[in-house]
């Protein structure tokens, strides 16, 4: 199908949840996605966050082929090899204990918060409140929604569940005000993503983690965007010097196939016994044989460590372009604040121009490439944006004399 044909079966038949750019994806191979009408693109989005090992990269296609051959799913009712060695390779990677299994990021946040809420209402404790940032984002199921520290996705969706605060981000006094013996957990995005690009900084994470020692309340870290190499460690918690009670995985840990995950230390692990949670889908052999191959690829290559060297040189590059006020992030999650040209209209003059890039509001660009990204690569979606900036800024003057 061409464009337009998918365009008008696309409009006239899904529900309207998403604003698409005017490009229908065909195709794709390492950092780069061919449309329908055979325009390449070098691809800086990677399925937002998802796509670290680019497009058809050889050990996933080779694993997806092998686990399709295999058993593709048995439910949760039986053991299986591979849910048991991920949930292993997993646990020694966050240094946690246990893993539960989910199919997105929303899930392995709602599974996060039921977990922390079991665990605050055993042994006579009395915690159910999630403390979470201002700006957040952790999904669209009730239970993330109602962590989400932004009024613009509740609207219409109430009433959520109760016992969600937020404070704001990096404002330690404030979240030291709202830690108390009602406290389950603090939840936060290491870096938030879907905000723009808004790191914690290190004095913020480490003082949740010793206002949660202290107050008796569980650190879940939200690693959905942030984890799997993407800021230059395996997991964005290793930065900070901070260990976390739960960590949620998701996005990346499929290689594209649909898998989510919440890793808990033991004496919490221990609130969820039969029956307490569950899913159908959760940690089957298929996506589980793929995220084995995933984890084992991303060890091989290296790529939190390449994501760092990439993010370096993406990041001083960026920060050279006029019109860039400000460059966020760490490794390949980059942010970057536009001064005087709508993030929108860059995003679209970088489409243009054979680059996908992700405008967050009216400011920011999010760029969330493959972590396999050359040095190449790099500086031709440097020029690329620079060019689009220029070219948005040139048109603006024009329209206002
Ligand atoms: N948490 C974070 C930090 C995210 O960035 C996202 C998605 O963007 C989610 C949770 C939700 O993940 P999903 O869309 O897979 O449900």
């Amino acid at each position: 199908m061409r464009f337009a044909e998918v365009a008008a079966l696309a409009d006239r038949y899904l529900m309207r949840t998403y604003n698409r750019l005017p490009v229908a994806l065909a195709d794709g191979e390492g950092v780069r996605v061919r449309d329908t009408e055979g325009k390449e693109y070098l691809d800086f989005v990677g399925g937002l966050a998802v796509s670290a090992l680019g497009h058809k990269h050889p050990a996933v296609v080779q694993a997806i082929k092998e686990a399709a051959e295999g058993l593709l799913h048995t439910s949760n009712l039986y053991y299986t090899e591979p849910q048991a060695r991920l949930a292993a390779r997993l646990a020694a990677l966050t240094g946690l204990d246990r893993a539960f299994f989910g199919n997105s990021g929303a899930e392995a946040n709602e599974a996060a918060i039921k977990l922390a809420r079991r665990w605050g209402r055993q042994g006579g404790r009395n915690r159910c409140k999630i403390i979470s940032a201002w700006q957040s984002f952790h999904g669209r199921t009730l239970g993330s929604l109602a962590a989400t520290g932004q009024p613009k996705y509740h609207e219409g969706f109430g009433p959520l569940p109760e016992g969600f605060v937020y404070v704001p981000l990096n404002d330690v006094d404030a979240l030291a005000a709202a830690v108390d013996d009602e406290t389950a957990a603090v939840l936060l995005e290491p870096i938030q993503g879907e905000s723009g690009v808004r790191p914690c900084t290190a004095e913020f994470l480490r003082a949740a983690r010793r206002l949660c020692d202290e107050k008796g309340a569980l650190l879940i870290l939200d690693e959905i965007q942030t984890g799997m190499g993407r800021t230059g460690r395996m997991f964005a918690f290793e930065h900070f010097g901070v260990r976390p009670d739960i960590v949620t995985v998701a996005k990346a840990l499929g290689g594209g196939i649909p898998i989510g995950a919440v890793l808990a230390r033991e004496e919490v692990a221990q609130a969820f016994g039969p029956g307490a949670h569950g899913s159908t889908f959760g940690g089957n052999p298929f996506a589980c044989r793929v995220a084995l191959a995933v984890l084992d690829v991303m060890e091989r290559e290296r790529l939190p460590a390449r994501a760092e060297a990439m993010g370096r040189r993406l990041r001083d590059g960026l920060s050279r372009l006029e019109g860039v006020a400000e460059v966020r992030g760490l490794g390949l999650m980059v942010g970057v604040e536009l001064a005087g040209a709508p993030a929108p209209k860059v995003q679209q003059a970088c489409l243009e121009r054979g680059l996908l890039v992700n405008a967050v509001g009216e400011s920011v660009l999010r760029l969330l490439p493959p972590l396999i990204v050359t040095e190449q690569d790099v500086d031709a979606a440097v020029r690329i944006i620079g060019e689009a900036i220029a070219a948005v800024r040139g048109q603006g003057e024009t329209a206002c004399p």
